[in-house]
């Protein structure tokens, strides 16, 4: 029986495993289905984790991670999860090679995925000039023109942050009206260094062996229209990675919303007793590395917590 098992052993996860073993639960593992270190792993460059000066990649940032919770006692499964259920106090953990773990508390940390908008070169240029993050990648394109794709609140909001760091952005829509707050659009329609391009859908983002150079754009016409800009910023919409949470009816272990993201109070304690979520996959997650690594101590601060009073008390 383990006292917590963590699911997902990116930023959040692997923070979770420091803060459980550190913090005196005696049996914790991470399960990871590939590499710890999760989809930061993904990216060339990383500039704002605090303390951590100089160019160095996501690959290097996660690289000390796994050991310093190891030397605290963490086990790692390198096993995929299929389905987290619970049992009276008692948590079953599926996982897709038939086996079964149990646990007093879960933490689950599996992220979210950012769509792709599915144009051609766009997979191959991802960390290449093709983004989906300007929190992350803005400051590369700081004084230049970028193009950002979609008409959510989250592209609109982008291409406000955008264009306070960028001469110009060029706004790429499938359709004339928006799906993102009026008042977001009205920001937009203000903001004088950004261009709509309306009725129109990318084709194909082009590039050299530095990266990205520029992005063909059809109306809805046929025109093709021939965007050069170092950056392209896709914005339509997230996968929240919660299928480990759908039990065997279908129905979610805990609350989430509209968008699957995981229902979380301010400690991270999902509707489930014992069970907490954290980082990319719960709900208003900044989307940052930081953030994940913040929620997982506020998780794992919680789970032992929980895990004492069911235990001890
Ligand atoms: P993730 O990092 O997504 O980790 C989830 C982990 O769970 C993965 O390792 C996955 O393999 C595992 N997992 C999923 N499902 C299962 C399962 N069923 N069983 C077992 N394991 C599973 N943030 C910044 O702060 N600064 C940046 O500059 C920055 N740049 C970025 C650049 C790119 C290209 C991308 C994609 C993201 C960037 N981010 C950046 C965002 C940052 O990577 C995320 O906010 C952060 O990684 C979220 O951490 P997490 O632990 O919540 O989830
Ligand atoms: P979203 O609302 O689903 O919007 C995705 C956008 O991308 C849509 O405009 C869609 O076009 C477009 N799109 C989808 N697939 C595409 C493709 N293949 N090619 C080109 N364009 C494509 O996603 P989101 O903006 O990430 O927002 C997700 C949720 O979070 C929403 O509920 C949103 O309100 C919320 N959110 C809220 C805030 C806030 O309240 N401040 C901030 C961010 C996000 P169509 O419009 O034509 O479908």
């Amino acid at each position: 029986m383990l006292d917590c098992a963590i699911i997902g052993g990116g930023p959040a996860g692997l923070t979770a495993g420091l803060y459980t073993t550190r913090g005196g639960l005696e049996n914790v593992v991470m399960f990871e289905k590939g590499m710890p270190g999760g989809q930061i792993t993904s990216s060339s460059e990383i500039e704002n984790y605090p303390g951590v000066t100089g160019e160095i990649s996501g690959m290097d940032l996660m690289m000390p991670w796994p050991a310093q919770c190891q030397k605290f006692g963490l086990k790692h499964d390198m096993s995929e999860v299929k389905r987290v259920s619970k049992d009276g106090n008692v948590f079953k953990i599926y996982k897709t090679d038939g086996t079964i773990d149990e646990a007093y508390s879960v933490i689950v940390c599996t992220g979210s995925s950012p769509r792709r908008a599915g144009f051609k070169g766009e997979a191959e240029l991802i960390g290449k000039g093709v983004s989906t993050c300007a929190t992350c990648d803005g400051f590369f394109y700081k004084g230049k023109e970028v193009a950002v794709v979609g008409g959510g609140d989250t592209a609109l909001e982008e291409a406000l942050y955008l264009a306070k760091i960028c001469s110009k952005v060029y706004l790429i829509h499938r359709r004339d009206s928006f799906r993102s707050a009026p008042n977001t659009v009205a920001r937009v329609k203000r903001t004088a260094n950004i261009e709509l391009i309306l009725n129109s859908s990318p084709t194909e983002v082009y590039g050299d062996n530095m990266g990205v150079t520029g992005l063909l754009v059809k109306n809805s016409s046929g025109e093709i229209r021939d965007i050069k800009v170092p950056g392209v910023f896709t914005f339509v919409g997230n996968d929240v990675n919660n299928q480990t949470l759908i039990q065997e009816d279908g129905s979610f272990l805990c609350d989430v919303n509209k968008a699957g993201e995981v229902i979380v109070d301010i400690s991270m304690r999902t509707s489930t007793k014992g069970l907490f979520a954290a980082g990319d996959m719960r709900i208003a997650a900044p989307k940052q590395v930081i953030s994940a690594a913040g929620d997982g101590a506020v998780a794992a601060l919680q789970a032992i917590s929980y895990v004492d009073e069911l235990l001890n008390h």
